[in-house]
């Protein structure tokens, strides 16, 4: 199958390649994301495959259509920038990988966590310096704290199970709590509940338009003072200005992110030499108490590998047998 790749990064080159058989697919590697304007370079190609930044509104996935692009294999589990009703009525097929490393994201999540809580950022600097001073290094003990996790689906349960571990309470809220969960002795209980008992935040559940914003002013104001806020999920399940607002506050003591709002015109690029038009981000990195990544969090090699060989799998069988090969939940649309 002739396979447009956009928004190829080296590494998405190398892993692609590796799990492609020599006799597999035309993989066309092309670094632009995916746009109305960039859309036309999948002529000629029966799939697409995108990532988490490429557009995959209407407008989008009506051009792919017209030139001829029968699927779209997304890198990633989120597909909550597919206008998947669209490609429905397109007759589009549209596929992902749904479970690739929950315990990348998770690690990256407590990582998080121990790095604000510990300020290893800030303690790295330091020795550098040759400045020894542990006043401003001030922590805590996570043993014995109550943690909340929103969302415990494959990532928050791995976060719930390293945290207890680490001897935290754990308490969770989802729609559909998991026997796995409870098992691990995770409490499960109303949102407010969780926000007004939970000395640390973290955000596992997908992003819909029920959940966009779940973190607003009001939720805010719920929360414990000096809470730790963890996003390592999407970032529009965060309202930027009213975290911003918290910060200031000191109602949110930490603030963890490894996705942001308005990420797609920053995140996976080198833009050091650029001036940033994106005044709540540069406000963001102004706290001393934030810590953002650039959307890392599934950057491992064992994740690399399982999405590469996942998209290639699901091509094979789509090429092969159609698109009930790739069933439910690999399968969107
Ligand atoms: P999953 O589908 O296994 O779990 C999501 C859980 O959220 C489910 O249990 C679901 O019931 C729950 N949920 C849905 N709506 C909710 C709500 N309103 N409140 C509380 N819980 C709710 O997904 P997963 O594999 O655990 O991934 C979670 C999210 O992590 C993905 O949606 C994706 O956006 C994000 N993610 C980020 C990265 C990264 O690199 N930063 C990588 C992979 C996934």
């Amino acid at each position: 199958m002739r396979v447009s790749v956009f928004s190829t990064k080296p590494y998405d080159r190398e892993f692609l390649s590796a799990a492609n058989p020599a006799d597999g697919h035309d993989l066309e590697f092309l670094e632009p994301r995916l746009t109305p304007q960039t859309a036309q370079l999948a002529g000629g190609a029966t799939a697409v495959c995108a990532f988490v930044n490429d557009d995959l509104g209407t407008d989008v996935l009506q051009r792919l259509d017209a030139l001829g692009v029968r699927l779209i294999a997304l890198r990633s589990a989120g597909f909550n920038h597919v206008d998947v009703a669209a490609a429905r009525r397109l007759g589009l097929t549209v596929v992902r990988v749904p479970e690739y490393s929950p315990y990348a994201v998770a690690e990256h999540t407590v990582g998080l966590m121990l790095a604000l809580n510990r300020k290893i950022y800030r303690a790295y600097n330091r020795v550098r310096e040759h400045n020894f001073a542990l006043t401003g290094l001030l922590g805590f003990d996570l043993h014995g704290r109550t943690v909340g996790i929103v969302g415990t689906g494959k990532i928050g349960l791995c976060v719930a199970r390293i945290l207890s571990g680490f001897g935290c309470r754990v308490i969770a809220s989802d729609p559909y709590p998991d026997d796995a969960a409870v098992a691990t002795g995770v409490e499960y209980v109303p949102l407010q509940r969780l926000l007004t008992d939970s000395d640390v935040i973290t955000l596992h559940c997908p992003l819909t338009p029920d959940t966009q914003h779940l973190i607003n002013p009001e939720r805010i104001t719920q929360m414990r003072a000096g809470v730790m806020l963890i996003n390592t999920s999407r970032g529009a399940l965060v309202d930027t200005r009213a975290v911003i607002d918290g910060l200031k506050s000191g109602r949110i003591g930490y603030l963890g992110l490894d996705v942001y709002e308005e990420e797609t015109d920053l995140f996976f690029e080198d833009l050091s030499d650029r001036v940033l038009g994106d005044d709540d981000f540069s406000r963001l990195n102004t706290f001393p108490n934030v810590l953002i990544t650039g959307h890392q969090a599934f950057f491992t090699e064992e994740a690399m590998r399982n999405i590469a060989a996942t998209t290639v799998a699901s091509l094979t069988a789509i090429e092969q047998d159609g698109p009930d090969a790739v069933p439910h939940p690999a399968r969107v649309c």
